[in-house]
Protein backbone atom coordinates (compact mmCIF):
# COMPACT_ATOMS: atom_id res chain seq x y z
CA UNK A 1 0.00 0.00 0.00
CA UNK A 2 1.64 3.36 -1.23
CA UNK A 3 0.28 5.80 0.92
CA UNK A 4 2.64 8.91 0.34
CA UNK A 5 2.72 10.74 -3.60
CA UNK A 6 5.92 8.45 -5.75
CA UNK A 7 7.53 12.41 -6.37
CA UNK A 8 8.27 12.64 -2.44
CA UNK A 9 12.08 12.12 -2.36
CA UNK A 10 12.72 8.75 -0.35
CA UNK A 11 15.37 6.23 0.79
CA UNK A 12 13.56 3.59 -0.15
CA UNK A 13 10.34 1.19 0.75
CA UNK A 14 10.81 -1.73 3.35
CA UNK A 15 13.08 -4.18 2.61
CA UNK A 16 12.77 -7.85 3.14
CA UNK A 17 15.11 -9.02 6.05
CA UNK A 18 15.23 -5.81 7.67
CA UNK A 19 13.98 -4.47 10.68
CA UNK A 20 12.62 -1.21 11.06
CA UNK A 21 12.16 0.34 14.94
CA UNK A 22 9.87 3.26 14.20
CA UNK A 23 8.13 5.80 16.23
CA UNK A 24 4.53 6.07 16.17
CA UNK A 25 4.22 9.17 18.42
CA UNK A 26 1.68 10.05 21.45
CA UNK A 27 -1.44 8.64 19.73
CA UNK A 28 -3.00 10.86 16.97
CA UNK A 29 -2.17 9.79 13.59
CA UNK A 30 -1.18 12.73 12.16
CA UNK A 31 1.90 12.96 14.21
CA UNK A 32 3.58 10.04 12.49
CA UNK A 33 6.60 11.31 10.19
CA UNK A 34 6.71 10.45 6.66
CA UNK A 35 8.81 7.79 6.88
CA UNK A 36 6.84 5.88 9.55
CA UNK A 37 3.62 6.10 7.50
CA UNK A 38 5.50 4.85 4.61
CA UNK A 39 6.90 1.97 6.37
CA UNK A 40 3.73 0.91 8.35
CA UNK A 41 1.83 1.04 4.97
CA UNK A 42 4.79 -1.25 3.00
CA UNK A 43 6.21 -3.91 6.14
CA UNK A 44 5.15 -7.63 5.80
CA UNK A 45 4.47 -8.00 9.75
CA UNK A 46 4.25 -5.44 12.29
CA UNK A 47 5.04 -6.55 15.83
CA UNK A 48 3.20 -3.34 17.55
CA UNK A 49 3.19 -2.34 21.47
CA UNK A 50 0.36 -1.31 23.13
CA UNK A 51 0.40 2.09 23.38
CA UNK A 52 0.11 2.16 19.40
CA UNK A 53 -3.47 3.36 18.46
CA UNK A 54 -5.63 1.48 16.04
CA UNK A 55 -5.95 4.62 13.70
CA UNK A 56 -2.24 4.37 12.89
CA UNK A 57 -2.33 0.27 12.92
CA UNK A 58 -5.17 0.54 10.13
CA UNK A 59 -2.74 2.49 7.94
CA UNK A 60 -0.47 -1.63 7.48
CA UNK A 61 -1.01 -3.42 4.70
CA UNK A 62 -4.25 -5.14 4.98
CA UNK A 63 -2.30 -8.48 4.53
CA UNK A 64 0.70 -8.00 6.67
CA UNK A 65 0.96 -10.10 10.08
CA UNK A 66 0.62 -7.80 12.70
CA UNK A 67 2.09 -9.58 16.39
CA UNK A 68 0.90 -7.60 19.57
CA UNK A 69 3.78 -7.11 21.82
CA UNK A 70 2.12 -5.08 24.39
CA UNK A 71 2.97 -4.80 27.70
CA UNK A 72 1.27 -3.58 30.65
CA UNK A 73 2.28 -2.08 34.21
CA UNK A 74 3.45 -4.95 36.52
CA UNK A 75 3.60 -7.72 33.72
CA UNK A 76 5.05 -7.54 30.46
CA UNK A 77 3.17 -9.92 28.19
CA UNK A 78 6.03 -10.52 25.99
CA UNK A 79 9.71 -10.75 27.56
CA UNK A 80 11.89 -8.57 26.40
CA UNK A 81 14.40 -10.95 25.93
CA UNK A 82 11.91 -12.94 23.96
CA UNK A 83 11.31 -9.82 21.99
CA UNK A 84 14.20 -8.87 21.22
CA UNK A 85 14.81 -12.80 19.52
CA UNK A 86 11.46 -12.53 17.84
CA UNK A 87 12.74 -9.44 15.43
CA UNK A 88 16.11 -11.41 14.66
CA UNK A 89 13.71 -14.68 13.59
CA UNK A 90 10.83 -12.42 11.72
CA UNK A 91 13.67 -10.79 10.18
CA UNK A 92 15.23 -14.05 8.99
CA UNK A 93 11.78 -14.82 7.70
CA UNK A 94 12.63 -12.64 4.67
CA UNK A 95 10.00 -10.52 5.06
CA UNK A 96 10.22 -6.86 6.17
CA UNK A 97 9.16 -5.89 9.73
CA UNK A 98 8.22 -2.93 11.36
CA UNK A 99 8.79 -3.12 14.54
CA UNK A 100 6.17 -0.07 15.92
CA UNK A 101 6.80 1.76 19.11
CA UNK A 102 4.48 4.49 21.05
CA UNK A 103 6.49 7.74 20.81
CA UNK A 104 10.09 7.70 20.09
CA UNK A 105 11.61 4.29 20.51
CA UNK A 106 14.78 5.92 21.75
CA UNK A 107 13.07 7.45 24.72
CA UNK A 108 11.81 5.39 27.46
CA UNK A 109 11.15 2.52 24.85
CA UNK A 110 13.74 0.06 24.98
CA UNK A 111 14.71 0.66 21.38
CA UNK A 112 18.07 0.62 22.28
CA UNK A 113 18.14 -2.94 23.40
CA UNK A 114 16.27 -4.44 20.65
CA UNK A 115 19.04 -2.77 18.02
CA UNK A 116 21.71 -4.23 20.24
CA UNK A 117 20.16 -8.16 19.87
CA UNK A 118 19.40 -6.70 15.71
CA UNK A 119 23.37 -5.68 15.32
CA UNK A 120 24.76 -8.98 17.40
CA UNK A 121 22.89 -10.82 15.15
CA UNK A 122 23.72 -9.38 11.93
CA UNK A 123 20.19 -7.81 10.96
CA UNK A 124 19.91 -4.96 8.97
CA UNK A 125 18.26 -2.24 10.77
CA UNK A 126 16.89 1.17 10.70
CA UNK A 127 15.49 3.52 13.74
CA UNK A 128 12.37 6.15 12.42
CA UNK A 129 12.45 8.58 15.31
CA UNK A 130 8.83 9.73 16.72
CA UNK A 131 7.29 12.56 18.66
CA UNK A 132 8.23 11.23 21.78
CA UNK A 133 4.83 11.77 24.60
CA UNK A 134 6.50 14.98 25.95
CA UNK A 135 6.52 16.66 22.92
CA UNK A 136 3.20 15.61 22.09
CA UNK A 137 1.28 16.58 25.15
CA UNK A 138 3.29 20.03 25.41
CA UNK A 139 2.26 20.92 22.06
CA UNK A 140 -2.06 19.81 22.18
CA UNK A 141 -1.86 20.80 26.29
CA UNK A 142 -0.52 24.36 25.53
CA UNK A 143 2.03 23.57 27.94
CA UNK A 144 5.59 24.82 26.56
CA UNK A 145 8.65 22.51 27.83
CA UNK A 146 10.76 25.39 27.91
CA UNK A 147 9.71 29.50 28.04
CA UNK A 148 12.52 32.16 28.18
CA UNK A 149 10.44 33.42 31.94
CA UNK A 150 9.84 30.26 33.25
CA UNK A 151 12.12 27.52 32.03
CA UNK A 152 15.72 27.19 30.35
CA UNK A 153 16.40 23.45 30.72
CA UNK A 154 13.81 20.34 30.41
CA UNK A 155 14.34 17.23 32.23
CA UNK A 156 12.50 13.88 31.03
CA UNK A 157 12.45 11.21 33.94
CA UNK A 158 11.10 7.57 34.80
CA UNK A 159 8.83 7.61 37.34
CA UNK A 160 8.28 3.88 37.53
CA UNK A 161 8.16 2.78 40.84
CA UNK A 162 10.49 -0.11 42.05
CA UNK A 163 10.18 -1.81 45.12
CA UNK A 164 8.00 0.82 45.63
CA UNK A 165 9.60 4.07 45.83
CA UNK A 166 11.66 5.96 42.89
CA UNK A 167 15.56 6.18 42.79
CA UNK A 168 15.92 10.03 41.17
CA UNK A 169 18.18 12.65 41.62
CA UNK A 170 15.81 14.66 43.68
CA UNK A 171 18.18 17.51 44.70
CA UNK A 172 18.66 18.26 40.47
CA UNK A 173 15.17 17.77 40.10
CA UNK A 174 13.63 19.95 42.26
CA UNK A 175 14.59 23.14 41.15
CA UNK A 176 13.60 26.26 39.68
CA UNK A 177 14.05 27.76 36.21
CA UNK A 178 13.49 24.03 35.13
CA UNK A 179 10.52 21.71 33.62
CA UNK A 180 10.40 18.20 34.69
CA UNK A 181 8.34 15.58 32.77
CA UNK A 182 7.28 12.31 34.70
CA UNK A 183 6.99 9.38 31.89
CA UNK A 184 5.32 6.60 33.76
CA UNK A 185 4.41 8.30 37.15
CA UNK A 186 0.80 8.22 38.11
CA UNK A 187 1.06 5.45 40.41
CA UNK A 188 4.28 7.53 42.13
CA UNK A 189 2.60 10.56 41.83
CA UNK A 190 1.91 11.34 45.62
CA UNK A 191 5.39 10.11 46.33
CA UNK A 192 7.04 12.23 43.38
CA UNK A 193 4.78 15.16 45.01
CA UNK A 194 6.16 15.04 48.03
CA UNK A 195 10.25 14.51 47.40
CA UNK A 196 9.95 17.23 45.26
CA UNK A 197 8.79 19.87 48.65
CA UNK A 198 10.85 17.62 50.63
CA UNK A 199 13.90 18.48 48.43
CA UNK A 200 13.12 22.71 47.93
CA UNK A 201 10.50 23.22 45.63
CA UNK A 202 7.46 25.40 47.17
CA UNK A 203 4.23 23.16 47.80
CA UNK A 204 2.26 25.64 45.66
CA UNK A 205 4.63 25.08 42.90
CA UNK A 206 2.95 24.26 39.58
CA UNK A 207 2.32 20.76 38.02
CA UNK A 208 -0.27 19.04 35.65
CA UNK A 209 -1.21 15.74 35.00
CA UNK A 210 -2.18 14.77 31.03
CA UNK A 211 -4.01 11.68 30.40
CA UNK A 212 -4.13 10.01 26.51
CA UNK A 213 -2.85 13.33 25.27
CA UNK A 214 -2.90 13.76 21.49
CA UNK A 215 -6.03 11.57 21.35
CA UNK A 216 -9.78 12.46 21.47
CA UNK A 217 -9.49 11.09 25.40
CA UNK A 218 -6.93 13.83 26.21
CA UNK A 219 -7.67 15.33 29.44
CA UNK A 220 -5.18 17.53 31.76
CA UNK A 221 -5.69 18.06 35.66
CA UNK A 222 -3.82 21.04 36.67
CA UNK A 223 -2.52 21.78 40.53
CA UNK A 224 0.08 22.03 42.44
CA UNK A 225 2.83 19.74 44.25
CA UNK A 226 0.18 20.01 47.27
CA UNK A 227 -2.92 19.53 45.43
CA UNK A 228 -2.15 17.33 42.37
CA UNK A 229 -1.92 13.97 43.59
CA UNK A 230 -5.90 14.30 45.38
CA UNK A 231 -7.02 16.21 41.97
CA UNK A 232 -5.69 13.43 40.09
CA UNK A 233 -7.30 10.72 42.19
CA UNK A 234 -10.48 12.33 41.74
CA UNK A 235 -10.28 12.46 38.15
CA UNK A 236 -9.55 9.06 37.34
CA UNK A 237 -7.12 9.44 35.13
CA UNK A 238 -6.42 6.32 32.64
CA UNK A 239 -3.11 5.19 31.79
CA UNK A 240 -0.86 6.49 29.34
CA UNK A 241 -0.51 9.89 31.43
CA UNK A 242 2.16 12.55 31.69
CA UNK A 243 3.43 14.00 34.62
CA UNK A 244 4.97 18.28 33.97
CA UNK A 245 6.22 20.33 37.21
CA UNK A 246 7.17 23.57 36.44
CA UNK A 247 5.67 27.15 35.89
CA UNK A 248 5.27 26.61 32.64
CA UNK A 249 1.67 25.23 33.53
CA UNK A 250 0.72 28.22 34.25
CA UNK A 251 0.66 29.15 30.27
CA UNK A 252 -1.75 26.49 29.73
CA UNK A 253 -4.94 28.79 30.13
CA UNK A 254 -3.70 30.89 27.78
CA UNK A 255 -2.06 28.54 25.11
CA UNK A 256 -4.20 25.03 25.31
CA UNK A 257 -6.29 24.74 22.00
CA UNK A 258 -6.75 20.87 21.57
CA UNK A 259 -9.10 20.08 24.78
N1 LIG B 1 8.59 5.80 23.90
C1 LIG B 1 7.47 6.52 24.46
C2 LIG B 1 7.40 6.37 25.96
C3 LIG B 1 7.18 4.96 26.43
S1 LIG B 1 7.04 4.85 28.17
C4 LIG B 1 7.55 8.00 24.06
O1 LIG B 1 8.58 8.43 23.52
O2 LIG B 1 6.58 8.71 24.29
C5 LIG B 1 5.29 4.96 28.37
C6 LIG B 1 4.91 6.26 29.02
O3 LIG B 1 4.88 7.31 28.07
C7 LIG B 1 3.52 6.27 29.62
O4 LIG B 1 3.50 5.68 30.89
C8 LIG B 1 3.23 7.75 29.69
O5 LIG B 1 3.89 8.35 30.80
C9 LIG B 1 3.91 8.26 28.43
N2 LIG B 1 2.95 8.44 27.31
C10 LIG B 1 3.00 7.83 26.12
N3 LIG B 1 2.01 8.25 25.32
C11 LIG B 1 1.31 9.16 26.02
C12 LIG B 1 0.18 9.96 25.75
N4 LIG B 1 -0.46 9.91 24.57
N5 LIG B 1 -0.28 10.80 26.72
C13 LIG B 1 0.34 10.85 27.92
N6 LIG B 1 1.43 10.12 28.22
C14 LIG B 1 1.92 9.29 27.29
Amino acid sequence: MNLLPETLPTRGNAQPGTVYLVGAGPGDPELLTLRALRLIGAADVLVYDQLVSDAILELANPVAERIYAGKQRGHHTVPQEELNQLLVRLARTNRSVVRLKGGDPYTFGRGGEEVETLRENGVPFEVVPGVTAAAGVAAYAGIPLTHRNYAQACVFVTGHLKDGSMNLDWPGLARRRQTVIVYMGLHGLPYLCEQMIAHGLPPNWPAAIVQQGTTPNQRTVTGTLATLPALAEAAQLKAPTLIIVGEVVRLKDKLAWFE
